[in-house]
């Protein structure tokens, strides 16, 4: 599973300013097919961006000195990664597919309501709780250490932590 990811920076990527504490700023993600890249840019610099091979992007705040380095990403972004990863794609996009579905439910987003099995193997069945809407997630039948390995990379490239 070699699906790269690069981490947060703490500077705009455009103009090489570095963050202000408490500065908000913008994240995004680009795809280019087996890997995704992070990007963080200052508000000015994000304005000017061409937004080619943009997969998604969000706003974010460099924390105080005194917080926890830490920073909690919010669950509507990870949502909509999720949503935007789609059921196409190779067997690392699969990976992190389900392991953010799982994730997802851990945090009462959505919940698992069928299971179905068939020649492509399991199929498990999402739903939404707040709107409904529903997603057939293939199982990729990964081991607890390939989980723990994607969960670490999901956690890298959205500066998040998903315990
Ligand atoms: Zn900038």
């Amino acid at each position: 599973m070699d699906w790269n990811v690069s981490r947060a920076s703490k500077q705009c990527m455009a103009c090489g300013r570095e963050f202000a504490e408490e500065e908000t700023y913008f994240s995004a993600l680009y795809d280019w097919d087996e890997s995704f890249e992070r990007k963080d840019f200052c508000s000015g610099c994000w304005e000017k961006q061409i937004r080619d091979s943009l997969f998604s992007f969000w706003r974010t705040r460099r924390p105080r000195k005194d917080q926890a380095s830490r920073r909690m990403v919010d669950d509507s972004v990870v949502y909509d990664f999720f949503q935007r990863l789609g059921d196409e794609g190779g067997e690392s996009r699969l990976a992190f597919r389900y392991v953010m579905a799982l994730y997802l439910m851990r945090r009462r987003l959505m919940k698992i309501v069928d299971i179905r099995r068939g020649d492509a193997g399991e199929t498990l069945v999402f739903k939404n709780r707040k709107d409904g809407a529903q997603y057939d997630v293939l199982n990729p039948d990964l081991t607890e250490t390939q989980v723990g390995e994607v969960s670490a990379k999901l956690m890298t490239m959205l500066d998040m932590d998903i315990g």
